[in-house]
This record gives structure tokens, sequence and C-alpha cells, in this order.
């Protein structure tokens, strides 16, 4: 294959990615132009197969990295699992009924907080549950803005799609208690919306003395009755 026949080659397995008014752009051989315009040309291949440097980008700094010389051999350590058990096929399946309660997190920024609000007026209107605080800050594993509420299972079937319908757009974490709080929050965890990241990797179950998340104590007077279809 001549040089030019492998670059169309690529040039169509790209053409196929992008879309049709791109195509267009590879066809008329436009593609190098494009992205020397957009700056992204930045970096050429030089003679021994290293990536140049354009001019005009900040040098890297002189001087030894603080991680060491030979980071590029160290080992590769297997980071702790986030699994129960650290099994990968456990021999049977984990029982349901060890889950002991729930949690919704609603998470909210300065644009969305009104939002947020309405969803926990309208939640604490509806249904027991224990009504959190508003954390305007990370808090625990939750690392924007958030409240959450907890509510016993009986109450799932209604509170899930309650929420997948009443989200207004918010992103909101589910997830069970049971005895093993990272896997909870990063295994177990079922979203609304799109996810976004949770720093569970520090949790460990509670010691003795500690307060107990799974419990639920109701903190909500529902005065509302819950909207339905056949009223
Ligand atoms: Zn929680």
């Amino acid at each position: 294959m001549s040089d030019n026949t492998q670059h169309a080659a690529i040039d169509l397995e790209w053409a196929n990615l992008l879309s049709p008014q791109r195509r267009t752009v590879l066809r008329g051989g436009g593609l190098v132009a494009a992205l020397a315009a957009s700056g992204l040309a930045g970096s050429v291949l030089a003679q021994d197969g290293a990536v140049k440097r354009a001019k005009d980008v900040k040098p890297a700094a002189t001087g030894k990295s603080p991680w060491g010389e030979h980071t590029d051999t160290a080992p590769t350590p297997r980071p702790v699992s986030v699994r129960p058990g650290e099994e990968t096929l456990p021999s049977k399946p984990r029982a349901y009924t060890d889950i002991e309660s729930y949690h919704a997190h609603i998470y909210f920024d300065e644009d969305s907080y009104q939002k947020a609000a309405l969803i926990r007026k309208w939640a604490a209107e509806r249904f027991q549950i224990e009504l959190g605080d508003w954390n305007l800050e990370p808090r625990g594993p939750h690392v924007t803005p958030s409240f959450y509420f907890g509510f016993t299972n009986d109450l799932l079937p209604v509170i899930v799609p309650w929420l997948q319908l009443n989200s207004l757009g918010l992103t909101i974490l589910i997830h069970p208690n049971t005895d093993d709080p990272r896997a909870d929050h990063l295994y177990y965890a079922l979203w609304v919306n799109r996810s976004q990241p949770v720093n569970g990797y520090a949790m460990k179950k509670p010691g003795p003395g500690e307060p107990r998340v799974e419990q639920i104590f109701v903190n909500t007077r529902p005065t509302v009755k819950i909207e339905t279809s056949h009223a």
C-alpha cells in the first residue's frame, strides 16, 4: 500500500465516524487546513517518532519531577476494589433483603438550587421520609452541593418513578444502605439523569457506637396526596 492509499484509508475511517458535513471537508483534503486553523495541529511527529512541540507552547520545566525519575517503569499495583468481598464472580447472588433502606441525594449548583428547593418541598409534602439539611458545600462522598432524603424500602416503587418524572433535570443518586457504604455509593448506585463523581473510596462500615445511616427517622408530615393519572 502506498503512503497515499494508506492516508486515504485512514481518512475514510475517520470520515465514517464524523458527520457528512465534515466528510465533505475531508474529501476536499481540508482536514489538515481545518486542524491548522483550529490550532490543533501544533504538535508534529519528528523524524525519530517523538512529538515535537510547537514553538508557541509553554516549555516543560527543567529539573526533576517530584514523582521520581522512573515512574514509567514502576510496578502496577492493584487498587482496592469497590466490590464487596472483592469477588468478581460470586458463587451466589447477594440477598436483596440485605438492603435496609435507601437514600436519594439530589445534586445542584448555583444555577439550579431553586429546582432542588422545589423537589425538596414536593417530596416533603408527599412522602414520609427523613429529610436532611441543605449541604451547600461538598459533604462526605458528595462532591457538589446536595440534599438528601432517606426512605424505607416499601417506598422504592413509588419514589424511583416519582424522581424520574420530577428530577427537573437534576442529577440524583439513589443508593441502598447495606452493611457496606463504599459499595452502596460506588457499586450499587442507581442514577437519575447523568451520573457525577462520588468520592466514596474512603468509606468504611461504621464502627461500634457510630451512627448507623441505614436507620430512617421520619421527620416529614405529608399533607398532599400524591398525583396519579387516575386521581
Ligand atoms: Zn447517602
